[in-house]
């Protein structure tokens, strides 16, 4: 085999190798750009929380809301009593499950 056919096999060697690593690089590129868009998600939310929290109303009808669904997501959510062995009344949302301890 002659060095000019030699090399003509290393070159495409290296080019099937750079396409497989072609398609993992898009791949991460991908990955980057789908967690950018939830970074920017995120801060676009984050940045209207102060705004959201001065709006929050804390009860809907004899509901209690969740005001962390309301800060984090826009949503209105139910806080439900659960029993508590403290002197605090203690809420659990059901949208998010956080629970709240509050002074009666
Ligand atoms: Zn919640």
């Amino acid at each position: 085999m002659s060095i000019e056919v030699q090399l003509k096999q290393l070159a495409l060697a290296m080019a099937t190798d750079t396409a497989m690593r072609l398609n993992v690089l898009r791949s991460q590129l991908q990955d980057i750009e789908r967690q950018k868009l939830e970074l920017q998600k995120k801060i676009e939310t984050a940045s209207q929380s102060s705004k959201r929290a001065e709006e929050f109303r804390p009860k809907s009808g004899i509901d209690y809301l969740c005001p962390r669904c309301w800060v984090q997501h826009c949503r209105n959510s139910l806080l439900r009593p659960i029993p508590s062995t403290t002197r605090q009344d203690i809420f659990r949302c059901g949208s998010c499950g956080a629970e709240f301890s509050l002074d009666p």
